[in-house]
């Protein structure tokens, strides 16, 4: 018998670390370009604090029209080739994991389900589900009699989502019939197990199904990028490029045409030359000294937690309740969807891991139906938890421990989880406020108060009901569920009437001229898709408007109401090269 091959070292050499920890920006991110860099002391035309969904999208847009713009961000400018890794445990550090405090009856998880810390923010990891939210989210009130009407309509934003669902780009399918029916430039993808489950369960009930998208994952190579591979990491960053997030698709044209990106860059105030003008923001550097970066003017876009935290901690005379916050609705109307998992387990091998997380969905349920005892509704998607996610549901779900628990993680394949989108409402005493307790630079930290109410409690019965049915009826044998939410936004809301908001319909603070929020949460309700491309439509929308403005911004107290514009020149380079061919 011939000995067996052994292999004294990997096929292509042994393996080495970067030499002397330089970064290695990997072929996705590399630049030719070197970075601006703007001293403490110069004054930019912005500062922009946050540099996720709608600060990447900002940075990169301000940039292109011209201005001198500096982007902080309190985590690390990612080296996806260096420091991401394919594997669940060791990405945990892409979350916000410092200290927020939560509480009220039905309290808010922080960490891994919730917000981003690092150049990119919650897009590193986010799965990339990209729908447009509906034309009635933007009339709740006047439709349902509930909530707030935005001040701004689904017609107002339409020509965003068509912009930014070729930047990013969404793949998904030809017809989307949903809301306002459209298609998508780029192709859906092909079906992985759990997309499989939703397709059969659904349409063995009649109910309407989506395959393949609508997500921000290249269905086939585009510029740059590569392809999906179709291994499951998404929550993880994504290595190989195919999922969008603003630190590969915005980020680097942003330094290209000039910005300055400030990782470890921690805003904890911002300050105020009198009490209508702000004149730059504090932060602390990576070894926590304190610096002030002079600015024409602010925007703040560091998430619904972060952003009532900063408004809240700046408070000064003249805004003694925290800035722009004479109403009291800074942290106010913060909002999370229903975001329970259902878990069935299969006589088949699933493989759940096998594909992107999101691939399927149904917006069957969206809108209010006057047969139901509530108002509103919510979407079913696909979800593919890995094994250490799986294993805290079945904590949950089954009280699985010990011997129970390896038994049931032998049997990781068979299982197969779809998700519950459903709408919460906005609720004054759902809110941010401060803590006692401060974190690592001494900042008080961010408390999170959150209840449920009659209307959300019987949305997410029904939502649970409904997604068990089409569990039970693509052939499982057993249905557990994890109670959870999925998505925050809200607390500093967009609206006409000052006394009720703290935005106006293009991001600007009633209070201070040049002082302006583009983020999550500046949503006055939330509908039941994913929020993240209708922060990055908001966000170009807004910088439509400062670049329409020009300098009047910095100096004019003067409003002008005009729609801006829409720059498409401005889209991120590639944006209207052709999908795959596909016919209509
Ligand atoms: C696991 C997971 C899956 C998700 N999946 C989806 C999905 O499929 N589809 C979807 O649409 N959405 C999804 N989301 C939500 C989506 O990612 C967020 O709604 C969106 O990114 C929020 O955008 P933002 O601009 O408000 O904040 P973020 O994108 O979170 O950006 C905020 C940035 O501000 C920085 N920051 C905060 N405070 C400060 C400060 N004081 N100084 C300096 N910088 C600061 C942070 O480091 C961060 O980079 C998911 C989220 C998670 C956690
Ligand atoms: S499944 Fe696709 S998008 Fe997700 S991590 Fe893998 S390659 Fe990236």
């Amino acid at each position: 018998m011939k000995d067996p091959i052994v292999f004294k070292e990997p096929i292509g050499g042994p393996f080495a670390p970067p030499q002397g920890n330089k970064k290695i920006l990997g072929p996705l991110q590399r630049l030719q370009t070197r970075m601006q860099r703007f001293a403490d002391h110069e004054v930019v035309d912005y500062c922009i604090v946050g540099l996720g969904a709608g600060g990447g999208v900002l940075l990169q847009r301000l940039a292109k029209a011209g201005f001198r713009v500096v982007g902080l961000d309190a985590g690390p400018f990612w080296d996806s080739e260096r420091d991401w890794v394919s594997d669940e445990k060791g990405s945990h550090k892409l979350y916000w994991n410092d200290l927020r405090i939560t509480g009220g009856e039905d309290p808010l998880t922080f960490g891994e389900n919730n917000s981003g810390k690092g150049v990119g923010g919650s897009t590193v990891h986010w799965a990339a589900f990209a729908p447009r939210f509906h034309p009635s989210d933007f009339r709740v009130r006047t439709e349902d009699g509930v909530a707030a009407d935005w001040p701004i309509s689904y017609w107002d934003l339409k020509p965003y989502y068509e912009l930014l669902e070729r930047e990013i780009p969404v793949a998904g399918p030809a017809y989307f019939p949903w809301g306002d029916p459209h298609g998508y430039p780029y192709g859906p993808h092909p079906m992985g197990g759990v997309g499989n489950v939703l397709m059969k369960g659904c349409t063995k009930l009649g109910i309407g199904v989506c395959a393949g998208g609508p997500v921000a994952i290249n269905s086939g190579s585009r510029g740059d990028r590569p392809h999906c591979i179709y291994r499951g990491f998404c929550i993880q960053g994504c290595k190989v490029g195919a999922k969008a997030s603003t630190l590969i698709t915005h980020i680097p044209e942003a330094i290209r045409y000039g910005a300055e990106v400030r990782e470890l860059s921690m805003a904890f105030r911002i300050s105020m030359r009198n009490p209508r003008w702000t004149d730059g923001v504090f932060y602390y550097d990576r070894d926590g000294r304190e610096h002030f970066q002079r600015a024409k003017a602010v925007i703040i876009a560091a998430y619904s937690v972060e952003t009532p935290r900063l408004l809240l901690n700046s408070a000064c005379p003249g805004h003694e309740r925290g800035l722009a916050n004479a109403s009291g609705t800074v942290g106010r109307f913060l909002m999370a969807q229903a975001g329970n998992v259902l878990l069935g387990r299969f006589a088949e091998p699933i493989r759940m891991y096998k594909a992107p997380p999101a691939h399927a969905m149904s917006e069957h349920f969206y809108e209010t139906d006057p047969k139901r005892d509530f108002v509103r509704g919510f979407a079913i998607q696909t979800v593919g938890p890995l094994p250490i996610a799986f294993a805290r549901q079945m904590i949950k779900a089954k009280d699985a421990w010990g011997w129970g628990m390896r038994r049931v993680m032998m049997d990781y394949n068979h299982w197969a989880a779809l998700g519950v989108l459903g709408e919460i409402l906005p609720w004054p005493d759902n809110r941010i406020t401060l803590a006692e307790e401060k974190d690592q630079y001494g900042i008080p930290v961010a408390k999170a108060h959150f209840t449920l109410h009659e209307n959300d409690k019987r949305l997410t019965r029904f939502a649970v009901e409904k997604v068990k049915e089409v569990l039970y009826a693509a052939g499982a044998e057993e249905v557990v569920e994890e109670s959870r939410y999925a998505h925050l936004v809200g607390a500093a809301r967009m609206g006409h009437d000052p006394a009720e908001s703290v935005v106006d319909r293009f991001g600007r603070t009633h209070e201070v001229h040049n002082l302006f929020i583009a983020d999550g949460s500046v949503l006055p309700t939330q509908g039941s898709a994913n929020p993240g491309l209708t922060i990055m439509c908001l966000a170009a929308r807004t910088a439509d408007y400062l670049i329409a403005q020009g300098t009047r911004i910095f100096d004019s107290e003067k409003r002008d109401w005009t729609p801006p514009p829409i720059r498409k020149d401005l889209a991120v380079k590639g944006a209207f090269t052709t999908g795959i061919p596909r016919l209509f």
